[in-house]
């Protein structure tokens, strides 16, 4: 078992990734504040470079590379977004990247990947397949795996996150965190509870297919069907072998709230409409479950908006109240 992430990993990884990520700013939402009766900020993390927080911790695994790993290159199963940041990180290293992927991923974050420089494998129908030819990958061709949360450098970049919204808000009674392997809420939660025990780190998840709820129900990490939903970059199991997030997850949050699409959807929508900002589905999860009425707090929240790549064609279809068809999407 590998050691946990602490306050001093993550302070090393962000100097290790400065200049190479932005400092998303935190604003307040009068919105959100008024409907709560207590102050509400969004971290505006989906306006990070590539569109997601991914690029921290793929920013951090690639800079902690040896110069003979960055000559064989990375390769990593991704859901999209960490894909999208890993073939960024890489290409500014210029080390290649190859992004193994399922069928259920959106057209549009894949041709972002390819733009980027990254070679593209589509295997199988859920993430446990795409794994399988990445193991493939390392053994038959050498190259070096970045797995998207259960890694020290990955969940010590997302940790970059939680130290700067505790910056931002010192005084934060609770911070909601997105949460699907758990390499954001492992490394947002260290930090966070590091510069300020008393705060509240609460999970937000989607009901379809919660991986880390049901493994920690279970007490450990057990297999969940993948299913689609708005917040399709929540999506993908823990593993079963999980070395760190797993535990991590387990000793460091407070709660973990699970939403409906119906609940996501609206969180989407009032991202756009009160907030003007537009934030995919895993993005809106924070936002949807204050509105859902879902977690509470005697002081001021932060609420993670994490990523805003969504299909345009699906987002119109959400803002306007259509019912998105999962079957045309998963196609
Ligand atoms: C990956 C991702 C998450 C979840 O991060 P984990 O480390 O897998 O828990 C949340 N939001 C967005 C936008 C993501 O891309």
């Amino acid at each position: 078992m590998t050691r946990a992430i602490d306050l001093s990993d993550i302070r090393a990884a962000r100097e290790r990734i400065a200049g190479k990520i932005e400092r998303t700013p935190t604003v307040l939402s009068e919105a959100l504040s008024e409907r709560l009766g207590i102050p509400v900020h969004l971290k505006l993390e989906h306006r990070q470079i590539t569109g997601s927080f991914k690029l921290r911790g793929a920013s951090n695994a690639v800079a902690s590379l040896s110069v003979q790993e960055k000559a064989r290159g990375v390769v990593a199963a991704s859901t999209g977004n960490h894909g999208r940041a890993l073939a960024h990180a890489a290409k500014l290293e210029g080390t290649r990247a190859v992004i193994c992927m399922s069928r259920l991923v959106p057209q549009n974050k894949l041709d972002a990947i390819r733009r980027l420089g990254a070679e593209i494998r589509i295997v199988g129908n859920s993430q446990d397949d795409a794994q399988q030819e990445v193991e493939r990958l390392v053994a038959e061709e050498g190259l070096v795996m970045l797995p998207p949360f259960d890694h020290p450098a990955i969940i010590a970049g997302q940790g970059t996150l939680g130290l700067e919204m505790i910056e931002q808000v010192p005084d934060a009674a609770l911070v909601l965190v997105q949460l699907s392997g758990g390499g954001l809420a492992s490394g947002v939660a260290a930090a966070i509870k590091g510069v300020s025990p008393g705060t509240r780190v609460v999970g937000v998840s989607m009901a379809r297919g919660a991986a880390m709820k049901a493994s920690l129900d279970a007490g450990r990490p057990v297999l969940v069907e993948e299913l689609p939903t708005l917040a399709d970059s929540l999506g993908g199991g823990i593993g079963l072998d999980n070395q760190l997030t797993f535990a991590m997850c387990r000793d460091l949050l407070d709660d973990i709230v699970l939403l409906s699409e119906e609940e996501i959807a609206a969180g989407i929508r009032h991202a756009y409409e009160q907030e003007r900002e537009i934030v995919e589905g895993a993005g809106a999860v924070g936002i949807a479950a204050l509105l859902a009425g879902k977690v509470s707090a005697s002081g001021p929240m932060v609420v993670l908006l994490s990523g805003r790549n969504i299909d345009m064609e699906l987002h119109k279809k959400i803002v306007c109240g259509e019912k998105p068809s999962f079957a045309e999407r998963a196609a």
